[in-house]
């Protein structure tokens, strides 16, 4: 009879166990896959979200508690797009953002970014979590550390390859490789992009929201502070907003306001962080005599990037070392 009992006893015990796990799996993979996870993400969701990995990778860059300095710096609940459904930017976002390039006149920003999903459909996929996915992306920057690497095949082994402003891959192919998924411009630094590559804008100021409805339709907008193209050859399906609040969350959270904004580099690293699971970097920082200039480039002493003023280098450079330090990113510095 007390045999009996006990048996019973572990039975209930097992089942229990039994129906607590798959509970807390299921929250987990429904919580996880959601931005509820992190509205509701009070002490007993961050042990749960512990619990269980968050990618596929043998390691992945959203999982939380492997470092202090970088929990405190990203934020996932930040939209890194600007979509149909985030499309609000905060009064304080706007005020920062609304500095970092001068308009000739005041504009309209909500206006300008209503017509602008006229155009073009402001949605986005690339956020979705995924436990059984190990997303790998390579960030190409233009460092002239990339003459010479052979890097081109591994580059081009990721899942996604970020590109950035005039970027070319012809040419280059055996260093930097000649796939592109994403492509990272301003109007200003619009280059020819070829078919299926995503065409991620990042707008510093209104006219350059306006400046992608003009580029599609009637070809009115051809100078900005610079001459821009008047006419783009890119699908409306492939264009992307880089979300201004998001460039502001970098700047506070990670920049700790350093320089004026962060740097086509930057943004898009952190950027990667947010939709990949794991993340390189290639053709970033000098190379190894120094030299500050594109791989495109024949003269290694023209070293544009760090002449701007406008970015602050050295603490850019700072973020990317701790990053590669807790190992949350691997950095190939070439040659
Ligand atoms: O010069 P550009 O802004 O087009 O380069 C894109 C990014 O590549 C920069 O924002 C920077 O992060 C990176 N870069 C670099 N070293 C260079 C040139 C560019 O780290 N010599």
């Amino acid at each position: 009879m007390v045999a009996l009992r006990n048996r019973n006893l572990k039975l209930f015990t097992v089942a229990l166990a039994f129906f607590a796990i798959t509970i807390t799996s299921f929250l987990l993979s429904y919580t996880q896959n959601s931005m509820l996870y992190f509205r509701f993400s009070g002490p007993f969701m961050r042990f749960m979200a512990s619990m269980r990995r968050p990618c596929n990778c043998e390691t992945c860059i959203s999982e939380a508690e492997i470092s202090l300095w970088f929990d405190e710096r990203f934020n996932y609940t930040i939209p890194p797009l600007l979509t149909k459904e985030n499309s609000v930017i905060s009064e304080s976002a706007y005020k920062w953002w609304s500095h970092l390039q001068s308009e000739r006149k005041a504009m309209d920003v909500n206006k300008a970014i209503e017509e602008m999903f006229k155009v073009i459909p402001g949605d986005n996929n690339l956020l979705v979590q995924n436990p059984y996915r190990c997303r790998t992306c390579a960030v190409v920057g233009n460092s002239g550390n990339l003459k010479d690497s052979q890097y081109g095949r591994d580059i081009d082994g990721h899942d996604f390859v970020l590109r950035m402003n005039h970027a070319p891959t012809a040419k280059f192919e055996k260093d930097v490789g000649n796939r592109t998924t994403h492509h990272f411009i301003y109007p200003e630094s619009f280059r020819d992009l070829r078919e299926n590559v995503s065409m991620v804008l990042i707008p510093f100021k209104v006219m350059d929201l306006q400046w992608v409805v003009s580029a599609l339709t009637t070809g009115t907008i051809n100078h900005t502070y610079a001459p821009v193209p008047r006419k783009i050859k890119v699908s409306k399906d492939e264009i992307l907003v880089y979300h201004p609040e998001f460039m502001k969350y970098i700047y506070d959270n990670w920049l700790h306001r350093h320089g004026r904004y962060p740097s086509t580099g930057l943004l898009s690293v952190i950027f990667a962080l947010h939709i990949c699971d794991k993340v390189d970097l290639y053709g970033f920082g000098a190379d190894s005599k120094g030299n500050w200039h594109h791989y495109w480039e024949n003269n290694p002493s023209s070293g544009a990037f760090r002449q701007t003023g406008v970015h602050d280098g050295d603490f850019e450079a700072e973020i990317i070392g701790n990053l590669t330090s807790i190992k949350k990113i691997e950095v190939y510095k070439g040659r």
